[in-house]
């Protein structure tokens, strides 16, 4: 799989997203190692913290398929109305990312005509968890 085909399906999935508060919808397209990609929209709730964000959605979406081993994800948010531009993962996202993907997990944000790359280390260097899982 490409990386615009990875972006492709985050857009995609963008489309899912329940953003009725913020209008702020957000896709993200998680890729396994074994292939198989996972998809997550941002799903907001009346009550404000009990919003999920797109990315935990498609990871919680893989880790209840029993899968854990994963190579990339892509990231499309924009408002409503817009194209994906470049939004860069929210700190819990990052932080559940880390609990189930090496710091080398290759992070595409933007569309599938413009993106930018990052790894997990990159955006949450020094992160919580590494002592404790050694
Ligand atoms: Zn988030």
């Amino acid at each position: 799989m490409t990386d615009q085909e990875l972006l492709l399906l985050a857009e995609q999935a963008r489309e899912n997203a329940y953003a009725p508060y913020s209008r702020f919808l957000v896709g993200a397209a998680l890729l396994a190692a074994d292939g198989r990609v996972f998809l997550g929209a941002n799903v907001e709730n009346a009550s404000f913290g009990a919003t999920n964000c797109a990315e935990r959605s498609a990871i919680f979406a893989a880790v209840s398929a029993g899968v854990r081993d994963f190579v990339a994800i892509a990231i499309c948010g924009a408002k409503q109305g817009g194209r994906g531009t470049i939004c860069t993962p929210c700190g819990i996202c990052r932080q559940v990312l880390s609990e189930f993907c090496n710091s080398k997990l290759r992070v595409l944000l933007g569309n599938s005509e413009e993106y930018r790359e990052y790894t997990l280390a990159e955006l949450l260097p020094h992160s919580f968890g590494d002592e404790v899982k050694a």
